[in-house]
């Protein structure tokens, strides 16, 4: 998912609609936004893109000069209006709104324990606990019940809340998520933005300022803003696929651009994985199955020497595959998304990059178009390990029974999507191309703030290696968390 917030712009819906357009590849079923006016909460929320879900009339009944928005794909509760976000909801205290962007592990713990005691709920999404404890919390301010609720929680969580008078922005003492915040002048006055990602500044012609840091509340209000750190530190586990697939190339994580981990994690990959009788002949082309795969191919095909070449062309008007829940749409798919262009391709010996094979069927329909193109070999290269676990922490991977790699070795992958060879890149040359674009953004901050242990290295990378940073008990009912 993706959250945007604003506070203190009097277009705060209309910018709040151009933040979330530009988040839009972090989740494209359903889409809302709260405004606030200092005294009432105004809420919409409709099902698919941005675009569609908001009229000129919808937005300009969201009166006020704050707001949060919310982009989503479900990874917690069906695609369903009522689990779009932001939920607002009034309780004895007030009026609050939340976006959330991750997973809750211990959800399904939390709503037993509220339902027992009485309380109602109306969604099927991990988030809609968190509005409970807030509900039910006794502590006199609402940063304060925010804390003694996100206290309670566990997992992947930045999340934004939209009082009445307050904007708060959360980020998990872990960090899975990325969160950042900036500035937006307007004539003598400034707004403070904050986001999934800094591309959404761009748009809105704002400044980026910084990273909301692991454990961090940033509280904007009338007074201005200030951070607390209501948590116990934790050792950093941002999500390393954030830096794989999720985010956008032209965004900052960290103060890492994601573009240039990507190109690195190319040019790793073409190191770990050379192509087959090597790259001199003048007839190897590297092909990128974009969008995702651009930047790993432009990396590869700089440490190869060998040409870049548009094989596969894209239509702009589908969106992300795997972010539509229904198999049969995710299939067809390939076909409405990608077409061969012959003339990149005919006789040539072609090296495939994509990012990351899930099921293989992508893969497979890929490697069939481009050999069918005239190819004379096709080599797949994959700029990240073997993908062998689901993720808990807000990244919608398919159950292990689906992961091809959770099931299949490299040689039985490779004969499945039928290339000529495989590779994929290591772990160990993921983490350290990562580490070392991050330690070039920001030379003096250590890879793991806060981190208790010098082996911790600050990411988490559990799908690709099992191990869990947080644990989770997959129940009959967490069938949905997968
Ligand atoms: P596959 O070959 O596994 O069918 O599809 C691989 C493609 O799915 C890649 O191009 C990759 O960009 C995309 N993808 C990346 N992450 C995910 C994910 O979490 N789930 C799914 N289903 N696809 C993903
Ligand atoms: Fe990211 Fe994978 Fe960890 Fe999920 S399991 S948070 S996708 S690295
Ligand atoms: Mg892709």
């Amino acid at each position: 998912c993706g959250v945007f917030g604003i506070y203190g712009h009097p277009e705060a819906a209309n910018i709040t609609y151009l933040g979330l357009h530009a988040l839009q590849h972090r989740g494209q079923e359903a889409a809302g936004i709260v405004t606030s006016d200092g005294e009432r909460l105004t809420p919409h929320r409709s099902m698919g893109l941005v675009q569609a879900g908001f009229s000129p009339k919808d937005l300009a009944a969201l009166r006020g000069d704050r707001a949060i928005g919310h982009v989503r794909y479900s990874t917690a509760g069906g695609s369903h209006i009522r689990n779009a976000q932001p939920f607002a909801v009034d309780y004895a205290r007030g009026s609050i709104a939340v976006g959330h962007n991750g997973n809750l592990t211990n959800y399904e713990a939390l709503r037993d324990r509220l339902e027992a005691r009485g309380s109602i709920f109306q969604s099927a999404s991990d988030t809609e606990v968190i509005v409970h404890l807030i509900a039910a919390s006794t502590q006199a301010s609402v940063e304060s019940r925010a804390a003694e609720a996100l206290g309670q929680v566990e997992g992947a969580y930045s999340i934004l809340f939209l009082t009445e008078r307050e904007l708060i922005a959360v980020r998990d003492p872990m960090g899975f998520r990325p969160l950042c915040m900036g500035r937006l002048t307007h004539g003598e006055a400034e707004a403070i933005v904050v986001a999934s990602e800094p591309t959404a500044f761009d748009l809105i012609g704002a400044t980026y300022v910084r990273d909301i840091e692991p454990g961090e509340m940033l509280i904007v209000d009338a007074n201005g803003t200030r951070s607390l750190r209501p948590f116990a530190p934790r050792a950093r586990k941002l999500c390393i696929f954030e830096h794989v697939y999720f985010a956008r190339p032209d965004s900052l994580i960290e103060g890492a651009s994601v573009y240039e981990v990507r190109k690195a994690l190319g040019r790793k990959l073409a190191e770990e994985s050379p192509v087959p009788g090597g790259s001199d002949a003048g007839d190897v082309v590297v092909v990128p199955v974009p969008d995702s795969g651009v930047p790993a191919a432009v990396g590869f095909a700089e440490r190869a020497g060998a040409p870049f070449e548009m094989g596969l062309i894209r239509s702009h008007y589908v969106g992300r595959t795997f972010i539509e829940p229904q198999q049969s749409i995710r299939h067809f798919g390939v076909r409405l998304k990608l077409s061969p262009n012959r003339a990149a391709l005919a006789n040539k010996r072609v090296v495939i990059v994509d990012d990351s094979i899930v099921r293989g069927t992508t893969s497979r329909k890929i490697v069939k178009m481009v050999r069918d193109a005239g190819a004379r070999e096709v080599h797949l290269r994959i700029s990240s390990p073997p993908t062998r676990w689901p993720c808990f922490y807000g990244i919608d991977t398919p159950t292990r029974a689906e992961l091809i790699a959770a099931t299949h070795n490299l040689e039985e992958i490779c004969k499945y999507v039928t290339a000529d060879s495989l590779g994929y890149l290591s772990l160990e040359g993921l983490v350290t191309s990562v580490r070392t674009i991050e330690r070039r953004a920001s030379p003096d901050a250590p890879a793991s703030p806060r981190s208790g242990e010098a082996s911790e290295d600050g990411y988490c990378s559990a799908c690709f290696s099992g191990a869990y940073p947080v644990p989770f008990s997959p129940s009959p009912k967490s069938r949905h968390l997968r």
